[in-house]
Order: C-alpha cells, then structure tokens, then sequence
C-alpha cells in the first residue's frame, strides 16, 4: 500500500466517530500509521480500529480526554512509545457547546466548552510539538469551525472556543514555522455527523423557515469524508507552503 502519508506515524483526537474517525481511516488509507484517541466513546474508537486492521492498516485506541493535561502527555507518551515518532496530528475532539444566549450560560457549561473545544487543542500541541521538534518537524491540523470565523448570536461559548482555535493556530504556526511544523485549521460548515443529528433540533429552532440543507449554498449538508479529504492534503507534501491557514470546507456557509 502506497499513499500520500506513507510511513507517517498520525495521531487523531476524537476518532470515535463523526470527522475524526473519516479522517483517522483516511490517514489508514494513505499509509499512516495512527493512534485514535477519545474520552468517553470508547467503542466507537475500538471500531475505528478495528475497521482500520480490517483494511490492512495499522491503528491503535487510546483513552484520553484532552481537557486533561496528565492523559494527553500520557497519549502523545503512548504514541511516541508504540510508533517511535509523531508526524501528523489531528486535534479535533470537540462538544458542541451550550446552545445558550451568553447571559444563560453557566460558569459550568463556559468552562466545559472552553476546556474540551480550546484548552484541549493548546494542550495537545503543547505535548506534540516537542516531539515534532525532536524529530526534525511535523504536521498539525487542528479542528475550529465556520463558527470561528463567523459569529452566530447564540452558543457564544462554542463560537469563543473556535474563534480561540483559529487565533491559537496562526499564533503557533508563526512561532514554529522555522523548526519545519506546519500547523493549520480546517473549519467545517455543517457536517452530517453524529454531534449535528443530536444538535438538529436545536439548529431548526435557529432557522425555522428553511430546511438545513436549504440554508447551504451547495445545498447540502457536507460529509465527514470531504473534511478528511482537505485534512489529508494539508498533512500531505502537496500542501508543503501552506501554514497558518484558516481553511473552510463548508459548502460556501462562510460567504454568504
Ligand atoms: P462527533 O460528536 O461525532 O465527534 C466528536 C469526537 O470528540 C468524539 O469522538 C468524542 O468522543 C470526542 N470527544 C468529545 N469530548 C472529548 C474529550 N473531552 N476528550 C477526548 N475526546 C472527546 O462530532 P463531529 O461533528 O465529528 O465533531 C468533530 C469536530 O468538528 C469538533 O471539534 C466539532 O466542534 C467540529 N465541527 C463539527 C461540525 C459539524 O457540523 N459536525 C461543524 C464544525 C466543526
């Protein structure tokens, strides 16, 4: 099997389902060797695996929730401990956030979206990093959303986190450009995933006029499949110039 990222050791947060696992089974598909990691879906991640070795490929499951900073040094540990090194990291755990107006918001909820959806990506390149440095550079793709770069007037908690994702990554893409890591973000519109089916009513409620799929100016939800796609190329070698970048998969959602 020959593929864009053969030979890469690839590790991917929430890979239980939805657009980590697409992504982690196209890392497979390319030749990646990866590591899934999620906190509470640990049979989702298990399938992963197992679809993955089914294929031919080579994967492993690693408990860890990445608002935690013991369990993601202990999962990047893991990493460098079962495949000697780390090429490309998937940092795309995230919840949906509160679905409330800001004054609604509790300190709990605030603190949970802040904590999986923005303090989970610092801390997991807080420990990748120094292993890309190590070993001569790496790839990062961190997962933010359309609601990063846009503002919805509800779920600001969601919106804040994301908005955090898009700045932590430029920030970080800057000040390790020159040691050979790039570090991108890959900002989804809507995607027909498990966390957008257990949100659909709350996102009808948002626009009750129009059907989701009518709000889209490719009038479709997007597939977890496509955002793998642009995840695979940014850690690919065909996307050697590009760092920093904001990248909307998104069906045209961010102009309109
Ligand atoms: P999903 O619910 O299918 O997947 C989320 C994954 O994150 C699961 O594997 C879950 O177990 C894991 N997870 C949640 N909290 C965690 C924690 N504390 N530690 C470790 N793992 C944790 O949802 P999805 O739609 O595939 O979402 C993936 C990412 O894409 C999220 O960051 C989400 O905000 C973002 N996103 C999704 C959409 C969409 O329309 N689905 C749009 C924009 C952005």
């Amino acid at each position: 099997m020959t593929g864009r990222l053969q030979g890469k050791v690839a590790l991917v947060t929430g890979g239980s389902s939805g657009i980590g696992r697409a992504t982690a089974l196209a890392f497979a598909k390319e030749g990646a060797k990866v590591v899934i990691a999620a906190d509470k879906n640990v049979k989702g991640g298990q399938e992963t695996v197992q679809v993955i070795k089914k294929a031919g490929g080579e994967a492993t499951f690693v408990k860890a929730d990445v608002s935690k900073a013991t369990e993601v040094e202990a999962l990047v540990n893991k990493t460098v401990k079962l495949y000697s090194r780390l090429d490309c990291a998937f940092n795309n755990a995230g919840i949906s956030g509160s679905w409330q107006f800001l004054i609604d918001c509790t300190e709990e909820g605030w603190d949970r979206t802040i904590n999986i959806n923005l303090k989970g990506v610092w801390l997991c390149m807080k420990y990748e990093i120094p292993v890309m440095l190590k070993h001569g550079g790496g790839v990062i793709v961190n997962t933010a959303s359309v609601g990063g770069l846009k503002a919805t007037p509800r779920n600001s908690d969601y919106v804040a986190s994301k908005f955090g994702v898009v700045g932590l990554t430029k920030s970080a893409a800057l000040a390790y450009a020159k040691d050979g890591i790039r570090i991108n973000v890959v900002c989804p519109g809507l995607i027909d995933t498990p966390m957008t089916q257990n949100t659909m009513d709350k996102l009808t409620q948002e626009a009750p006029h129009k059907r989701l799929e009518q709000m889209m100016p490719l009038r479709r939800l997007g597939t977890s499949e496509e955002i793998a796609e642009a995840v695979v190329w940014l850690c690919s070698d065909a996307a050697s110039y590009v760092t920093g970048l904001a990248m909307t998969v998104d069906g045209g959602l961010f102009l309109q």
